[in-house]
């Protein structure tokens, strides 16, 4: 690839961050020179133009994305996120990342992602249809139930899966389950997709406690960010008697060292849209909430929470990561110098690509399961590959974060290695 276009997807800082975990993981597992540098860049980028019309009428030209980061062991799957600050690079690094999560979870899929540069919470429902399904035409030609499975991602939810699903299915004349996931119950969903996410990261969190001798029946536990993933990582760790003693959104935070209830917390919120002002607790910023005295920390909000600036300042004993890239590589070191334990993004939030390989298997079979089944298949992927990395990090001596990528990307190298580069 010419230096010029390379410098398009190194304008993003996560993607440089993708690209240095890459090269250290790469001479470590001593990768193929030709592997590496093709591991390093996209197969494929798309970028279009999303023109739509708004509410009164004007028309504002969005600027959308969809990469595939490599196909070699099945189509790709990854989210769409709707976010004033996406970019090219922003997604190539987030669909790599997806390539090494479903690598490690054992996964028939490469990695992908998509998104368009747009602001969702300033637009209108029908903005946000219309917007949705010129996307979705102009990502036509790289989508489809065995080529490339999108599912939601931040600012994007079920229904604009079913915007997706739709607009495929009008130019195929046919319903098409499994050109997304993510998707409302009622028109190819599957039971504990939702959950699935938060679900996994307390099935991982388990495992390591029980390696670290932590009990969570009274272990203390922060949450930043009660999202998806944020409010049923709270709930579940919650009802295994951990004390939630923290948990903060984007207006701002909570605290009651005596623990906070999470199911009241949860009606507040439908009732407030935000955790801000819930009784019985204290206010506290964002900042602070992260250094709070606590045995649990959940980044499960957004990228680089945990930084060179605060690393220093975390008392948990460990860090589940919910969001994508919470934690800097310089923070990662001193987290491991402090002997915090860190579960990566890619093993600890990788329940939701889990249940949605299980909703692409059970829309293209017509045939579906129980949430108990489900969560029980869930729970066997995540332990086995949480001790499948436990396993590799005791081997060589690298922290968690490090063992889970040289799992995913040794498996990704291989299925190169086998197949070959055409022609
Ligand atoms: P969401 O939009 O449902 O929730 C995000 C939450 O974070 C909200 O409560 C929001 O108020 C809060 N938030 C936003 N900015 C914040 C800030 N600066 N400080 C504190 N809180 C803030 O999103 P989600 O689906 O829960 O995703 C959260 C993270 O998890 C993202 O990084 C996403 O990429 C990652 N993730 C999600 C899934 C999934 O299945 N939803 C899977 C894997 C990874």
């Amino acid at each position: 690839m010419g230096s010029e276009s390379k410098l398009q997807f190194e304008a993003s800082a996560l993607f440089r961050m993708a690209v240095e975990q890459l090269d250290a993981v790469a001479k470590r597992i001593h990768l193929d020179p030709g592997i590496h540098e093709r591991l390093r860049y996209p197969r494929r980028a798309l970028v279009v133009s999303v023109p739509t019309p708004r509410d009164d009428g004007h028309t504002d030209v969005f600027i959308g994305y969809r990469v595939h980061h490599n196909t070699v062991l099945g189509p790709t799957k990854g989210g769409i996120r709707y976010h004033p600050e996406v970019s090219l690079g922003e997604v190539t690094a987030l669909a790599m990342l997806m390539s090494w999560k479903c690598a490690l979870m054992g996964l028939p899929y490469g990695g992908a992602k998509g998104g368009v540069a747009c602001d969702p919470n300033t637009m209108s429902q029908r903005e946000l249809e219309r917007m949705t399904r010129r996307y979705t035409a102009e990502v036509m030609l790289l989508i489809g139930p065995d080529l490339d499975i999108p599912a939601p991602d931040l600012g994007t939810n079920e229904q604009t899966m079913a915007w997706i699903m739709d607009t495929y299915a009008m130019t195929q004349g046919r319903t098409v389950p499994g050109v997304v996931t993510g998707k409302p119950l009622l028109v190819g969903g599957s039971a504990g997709r939702r959950d699935a996410t938060g679900r996994g990261l307390v099935y991982a969190l388990g495992q390591a406690a029980r390696d670290l001798r932590l009990d969570l029946k009274g272990a203390r536990a922060v949450v930043q960010g009660f999202g998806n993933v944020g409010s049923v990582a709270a709930r579940l760790l919650w009802r295994e008697g951990c004390l939630v003693v923290g948990v903060a959104d984007a207006r701002g935070g909570i605290t009651n060292p005596r623990g906070i209830d999470i199911r009241e917390l949860t009606a507040h919120v439908r009732e407030a849209g935000t955790v801000v002002g819930f009784p019985g607790t204290e206010p506290i910023g964002n900042a602070q909430l992260l250094e709070l005295p606590c045995e649990i920390l959940v980044p499960a909000a957004v990228g680089g929470q945990i930084t060179v600036e605060n690393a220093d300042r975390i008392h948990a004993r460990v860090v589940a990561e919910g969001a994508n890239g919470p934690t800097t590589p310089e923070a990662d070191h001193i987290l491991a110098d402090r002997g915090v334990t860190v579960i990566p993004d890619i093993l600890a939030n990788a329940g939701g690509v889990v249940v949605s390989y299980f909703e692409w298997v059970q829309g293209l079979q017509y045939y579906f399961w129980r949430e108990s089944e489900i969560n029980t298949r869930l729970q066997e992927l995540i332990i086995r590959a949480y001790n499948q990395v436990a396993a590799l990090s005791r081997k060589e001596g690298v922290d968690l974060r490090t063992a889970a990528l040289m799992l995913g990307i040794r498996r990704v190298a291989e299925g190169f290695q086998l197949r070959g580069f055409y022609p």
